[in-house]
């Protein structure tokens, strides 16, 4: 019996709760819409009437500087703005601006003394009437008046793998800055407001929540949050931010399908350029030449050769700095990442090729102990947690056994090509360029300009051939690994 009353309890309360919900549009007062210009926000009220908001034109004519004057003979009303003077009717569901009949999605209706517009006749009549910009946010409910930057951000979550994507669009394109604060993501847009919309669903362990909190889009990491990502291209208002948890340990490449959806996009950074000469050869080659022509090359024939997008840092003289360079990487979501390089020693006899990957050991030691914070985190079911927060410096943290591989490989084909290697022909470097790279990423010197063989060599063209011949064969390796789902 204590059962069977339960449910009936239950069933009561469901019923009372679908009564009360429906019942709400017709108890409670309609909340106003706030007008925000450049410089101010104002309160405007706003009636139901029928089933459509409207709102009264006295509380109109203040904000807008309306001259209202009725014409009681004729039943009519007279609006005049600074330019133009808008004639409305009661029962019609249109405005007449100089002669010129514009419609409404409603009735403009009388209650005694006062006049009733739909909102809609603010951007439909008032908009031209008075020629300024007038917007209607419905989310937000809110009047956007003149040129204010509030974009709509609509965020959608979606899992991947082990992980999720928080893939935000912003229309339109707003300035942002995403950065990183504790257990938190944020997007601070240089905006007067934000509408935020949500989609989707994520695992609450790894995001926690995305909310808005003035103009920050504020994600809130869940207690599995380990591995944060992310990914921003401001110009096409778009950033995404991969949460994935801390793999598990002895397990392989942790974050295999963090977007890795096979090789589709390389990434070729030809080192130096612009001001930045790098090393130079006793003849006078500077690195950045050899580099740049090297990139292009290699551009040329993984295009032709495989089929696949070559995003190059540069194809120019330019100076770059590293973080532009990774973040351009980055950006174009690119697959894998080869630096070009050139080396020079002190002792000309120091020669040949050499593959870097990035160190993380010594990278981590060298950032500010502040960039790498442990932070205590409530776990579901009470209690605490420590968890390592891996700065974004460390993108490169999930992808380095990958890197490995890859560079592996890359020096077996460069063998195969009888390509000189360095005494040490790998090795793990603290690399800002790579530390901050989201996918597999290599540096390769190429050999020293230092070293008469290596420049001549690399100032002809059988070495630089043999060189892309290898590139494009650990490629095609990379390409076949990576459509069995693994490498990343
Ligand atoms: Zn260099």
């Amino acid at each position: 019996m204590l059962t069977a009353s339960r449910a009936i309890r239950g069933l009561i309360l469901v019923a009372l709760v679908t009564m009360a919900s429906h019942a709400m549009p017709l108890l409670a007062r309609q909340s106003p819409y706030t007008v925000v210009t450049p410089d101010s926000r104002k309160s405007l009220p706003v009636r139901m009437m029928n089933g459509v908001e409207m709102v009264a034109l006295d509380q109109l004519a203040p904000i807008f500087g309306l001259a209202l004057r009725e014409d009681t003979l004729a039943g009519a009303m007279s609006i005049t703005t600074s330019k133009q003077t808008i004639v409305l009717t009661p029962g019609q569901a249109a405005a007449s601006v100089g002669g010129r009949v514009l419609s409404l999605s409603s009735n403009v209706q009388r209650d005694g003394r006062a006049w009733f517009v739909p909102l809609d006749f603010l951007p439909r009549v008032l908009a031209p009437a008075t020629g300024q910009k007038i917007e209607i946010r419905a989310v937000s409910r809110s009047v956007l008046l003149g040129e204010i930057k509030w974009p709509q951000v609509s965020v959608r979550l979606e899992r991947q793998g082990a992980g999720v994507r928080v893939a935000a669009d912003i229309q339109p394109a707003t300035p942002f800055r995403l950065s990183r604060d504790g257990t938190k993501v944020l997007a601070k847009f240089d905006a007067t407001a934000i509408d935020l919309t949500l989609g989707g669903a994520a695992a609450a362990d790894l995001v926690a929540s995305v909310r808005a909190d003035g103009v920050t889009v504020v994600i809130d990491l869940g207690p599995a949050a380990s591995i944060v990502r992310p990914t921003e291209d401001a110009a096409a208002g778009h950033f995404t931010v991969d949460v994935a948890p801390t793999p598990r340990a002895g397990q392989e490449a942790p974050p295999a399908d963090l977007g890795g959806n096979g090789l589709k996009i390389v990434a070729i950074d030809a080192g130096h350029g612009g001001e930045e000469t790098g090393a130079k050869s006793a003849d006078g080659a500077a690195e950045k030449d050899v580099t740049l022509a090297l990139a292009r090359r290699l551009k040329a024939a993984i295009e032709s050769k495989l089929g696949l997008r070559v995003v190059m840092t540069r194809d120019g003289d330019d100076t770059l700095p590293l973080d532009r360079r990774t973040a351009i990487v980055n950006n174009n979501q690119a697959d894998v990442l080869i630096s070009l390089h050139a080396d020079a020693a002190f002792r000309p006899t120091v020669a040949g090729a050499q593959i870097l990957t990035l160190s993380p050991d010594d990278y981590q030691r060298r950032l500010p102990p502040t960039t790498t914070p442990a932070v205590t985190v409530p776990v579901a079911g009470g209690g605490t947690r420590t968890i390592d927060v891996v700065p974004w410096e460390l993108a490169q943290l999930p992808n380095i056994t990958a890197s490995t591989a890859f560079a592996t490989s890359v020096e077996q084909h460069l063998r195969e090509l009888r390509v000189p290697m360095h005494a040490r022909p790998q090795d793990a470097l603290p690399l800002r360029l790579l530390a901050g790279a989201n996918m597999p990423a290599i540096l390769l010197e190429v050999g020293f300009l230092s070293n008469g063989d290596d420049a001549a060599a690399l100032a002809g063209n059988d070495r630089g051939s043999a060189i892309v011949d290898a590139l494009v064969a650990a490629l095609t390796n990379l390409r076949t690994t990576m459509s069995r789902g693994g490498g990343r």
